[in-house]
């Protein structure tokens, strides 16, 4: 990242973010997943069609050849919060549906940023302008460098 003024409360970054896994797109939609994407996600996980579709499917979608995942606590079955961090995790990352696969994360989503102002009491001004108390940005300015430098796997 450059331009970073971690000693001011306002810094440049890319609005291309990477993802800082706040679980708000998670939280607000249901996933909807296709039979093969289905299947495949119960192959991973080492689970039976029938015990998949028990688990983790939302009975009241009357699709055959397309679902929606759970949800459990108002977010997706597969969604984790440890209490009291900023950050989630996903339990299927590495194989997750193509609609959480095909998400672009950007400084001027609706949902990164209620993730930002919700989870790191941040705002996001026009030209792409992170602001916020100078400890919020420095400490939400470390995590964005260390989700870019690690491998997505690392972050299951
Ligand atoms: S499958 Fe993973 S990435 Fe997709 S909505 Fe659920 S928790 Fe989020």
């Amino acid at each position: 990242m450059t331009g970073l003024g971690l000693s001011e409360s306002k810094v440049q970054v890319d609005p291309l973010i990477a993802c800082f896994r706040c679980g708000v797109c998670c939280t607000e939609y249901q996933v909807n997943l296709s039979l093969t994407e289905g299947q495949r996600i119960a192959d991973r996980l080492g689970l039976a069609w029938g015990e998949f579709l028990n688990r983790y499917v939302d009975k009241n979608w009357p699709g055959i050849k397309n679902f929606l995942l759970r949800k459990r606590n108002g977010a997706c079955v597969f969604l984790e919060r440890m209490e009291g961090s900023k950050v989630t995790r996903c339990r299927i990352h590495a194989f997750r549906p193509s609609s959480c696969m095909d998400w672009v994360p950007s400084l001027y989503r609706r949902e990164c940023q209620g993730g930002l102002a919700k989870y790191w009491g941040l705002a996001v001004s026009p030209p792409g302008q992170l602001k916020g108390s100078t400890e919020n940005v420095r400490e939400f300015c470390d995590l964005l460098e260390s989700l870019v430098t690690c491998n997505p796997q690392d972050l299951n």
